[in-house]
């Protein structure tokens, strides 16, 4: 057993930061993540980091911001909290050696972005989360903080009262990819969950193959609730072939969206009048794809992103990267043609339900970065918000876990912060399949010392494994296929009854399918199709939460649109969903968005742009 005081799972943006601010704080940390630190998702992110950092600018006008592009579904402590502290991380990560673009006289530059009211992206060329990554992957190595590089995180030590709120996380069970052993982390202080998007739940996405939901999923069948789970957004410049991403940048840069007709769609049907290709991005994909149904797509699947006009010096200075990926995927020279684009799905705004500190309902047991919701990007994440969030919570978690002054949290968690019941009516029952030898059951140990607990959750992973390496079983790939295609196809940018509930109903089918997946590959070394059929089993349980959270809400709110339901309704829907797993009969309930900050209270408005 590997024991420290804190154990951070995820070495991407959200877990080096919260690994560095607890190592501040004294605490021994380590860090246990399934890929190198360096390859995590975050290295992907291309466009920039907002925070007001310029003297025209202020944290009020960011949190403004943050609340209208969420359609006033943040909570107002998690998006204040956020805009005032994003600036000092900026500078921290500057003072660390970050290499900024910068302008003549030498300041950190900073572009426009979809849906900001002042220039306030600062990037490093399109290349920002590499360099993050690297600089403070940098600042781990310097401090010594110990790092358990491909190691699979396959289950959370959580003890098993009945109440969540009751519970405790005394770490986590890990396997190792190298040598196919599986071991216990013990944290004695706290277990901070770092593990990023879930974008594997679809077949078109700008995420990587590892993408795939473990942290949400881990937590969620522990007890800790999925909050605001329907909310996804679907980015409107990714590549048709294979989803990659093109960053935002190049429209804040100047870039143009044409149709087959070579229309400047964005203002010549109205969608934006005032902020064009930069509106928030749910608008600016509900545009293309509306474009694309009504026949005006190229080759009746895409768009074009024109950036010739920018010309050569200023693109290769500022979006050098763009151009590589336009070529190597789709044969595009973007410097003497328009680049082909379409929505892709790029980021999940809910997760795993958390304070202001990245706090679960379970004592003990944090979540950071992309796999949490902290209620800040509420139905709708700004381009340019996921960093400096990974940043400013990462910061709070590690802070908070390692034992650090905080103050009280206002956001509450668990199921006492219930306000109301939830209705939906699925077609088929959501969560476990109650069929006997159901490998989707709840996580969680008896009620017993920290280190049985930890115990006893290795014995059922040792177990768990076993049994995939010998049965001969079907392959994770059809049933993870039925999931993503399903999710694609059904619960996309355009948001049908009939549709979602087909979703659910294949999800089901995936799900019971499932029972019987085995891996064809005896090895416990780099066994990959062992590590990809666990995975699966997270991704059938973050796709469901989607699907039947997004069936639940019934109105058009931000990334969320329903056909049958075209308007915000802010009388009825002012809160946030929560999907509670409770033992494997998911919950539905709601608690309210907290529009009353510390410093500000936010009326909703008309959200245009
Ligand atoms: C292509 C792309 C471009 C983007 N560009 C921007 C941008 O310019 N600006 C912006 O603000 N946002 C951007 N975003 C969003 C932002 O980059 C991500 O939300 C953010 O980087 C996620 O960071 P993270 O630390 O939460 O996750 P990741 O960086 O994905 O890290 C997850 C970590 O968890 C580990 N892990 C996962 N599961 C397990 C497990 N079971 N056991 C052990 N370890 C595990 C992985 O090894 C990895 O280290 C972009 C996103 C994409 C996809």
């Amino acid at each position: 057993m590997n024991e420290h005081d804190v154990i951070v799972i995820g070495a991407g943006g959200a877990g080096l930061r919260a690994a560095i601010e607890a190592h501040e704080e004294g605490a021994d940390v380590a860090l246990v993540s399934k890929l190198h630190p360096v390859r995590s998702h975050t290295g992907a992110a291309e466009g920039g980091i907002n925070a007001a950092l310029h003297e025209e600018d202020s944290w009020e006008l960011h949190a403004y911001d943050t609340m209208k592009g969420s359609d006033y579904l943040g909570d107002a402590p998690a998006i204040d909290a956020f805009a005032k502290e994003a600036p000092d991380e900026v500078i921290q990560l500057e003072h660390w050696g970050m290499p900024f673009s910068r302008e003549e006289d030498g300041t950190v530059s900073q572009r426009p972005f979809g849906g900001l009211s002042h220039p306030r992206t600062t990037y490093a060329g399109a290349e920002t989360g590499h360099h993050l990554l690297h600089t403070m992957y940098e600042q781990v190595v310097k401090r010594g903080i110990e790092v358990y590089e491909e190691w699979y995180v396959t289950r959370l030590a959580v003890t098993d009262h009945d109440n969540p709120d009751n519970r405790e996380c005394y770490g986590c069970v890990g396997y190792d990819i190298k040598t196919g052993e599986v071991a216990g982390f013990y944290g004695s202080d706290g277990v901070i969950l770092a593990t990023g998007g879930l974008g594997q739940a679809f077949d078109h996405t700008t995420n990587a193959v590892a993408n795939t939901g473990d942290g949400p999923a881990m937590a969620y069948r522990a007890g800790a609730p999925m909050e605001d789970m329907e909310f996804v957004q679907f980015h409107p410049t990714s590549l048709p072939s294979t989803g990659v991403l093109i960053s935002e940048g190049v429209r804040g840069e100047g870039g143009i969206l044409y149709n087959d007709e070579e229309e400047r769609f964005m203002f010549e049907y109205g969608y934006a009048n005032n902020e064009g290709e930069l509106a928030s991005r749910d608008v600016v994909s509900r545009a293309e794809l509306t474009q694309i149904n009504e026949g005006k797509g190229i080759e009746d699947e895409y768009v074009h992103l024109d950036m010739r006009h920018l010309g050569e010096e200023r693109i290769v200075d500022r979006l050098e990267n763009i151009l590589h990926l336009a070529e190597d995927f789709e044969g595009v020279d973007g410097l003497s043609e328009p680049m082909p684009v379409k929505p892709g799905q790029h980021y999940q705004m809910g997760g795993v339900e958390v304070d202001e500190y990245g706090h679960t309902c379970i004592n003990g047991l944090y979540t950071v970065g992309e796999s949490a919701c902290y209620s800040l990007h509420g139905s709708n994440r700004l381009g340019g918000n996921a960093l400096p969030e990974l940043l400013v919570f990462g910061a709070r978690a590690g802070r908070h876990a390692a034992g650090g002054d905080v103050e009280q949290s206002q956001i509450p968690t668990g199921p006492s912060a219930k306000s109301e019941n939830g209705d939906v009516d699925p077609p088929v029952d959501p969560g476990a399949v109650k069929n006997g030898g159901d490998p989707v059951a709840a996580d969680g140990g008896a009620v017993a010392a920290p280190k049985q607990i930890l115990d006893r959750a290795i014995e059922t992973e040792e177990e768990r494994i076993e049994t995939l390496l010998e049965r001969d079983g079907i392959n994770h790939a059809d049933v993870r296929e039925t999931v993503q295609q399903t999710m694609t196809e059904n619960v996309n940018v355009f948001r049908e009854e009939s549709n979602l509930k087909q979703a659910l109903r294949d999800i089901r089918e995936a799900r019971a399918q499932y029972q019987n997946v085995g891996v064809s590959d005896p090895s416990r070394t780099y066994n990959t199709d062992l590590i990809h059929t666990i995975e699966t089993r997270n991704v059938i349980d973050c796709a469901e939460a989607i699907a039947l959270s997004a069936l639940a809400r019934e109105e058009f709110r931000g990334a969320h649109w329903r056909k049958q339901h075209q308007e915000r309704k802010d009388d009825e829907w002012l809160k946030h969903t929560l999907l509670a797993w409770s033992d494997g009969n998911p919950e539905l309930y709601y608690k309210p968005v907290i529009l009353e900050g510390h410093d500000q209270t936010y009326e909703p408005k008309d959200r245009s742009y």
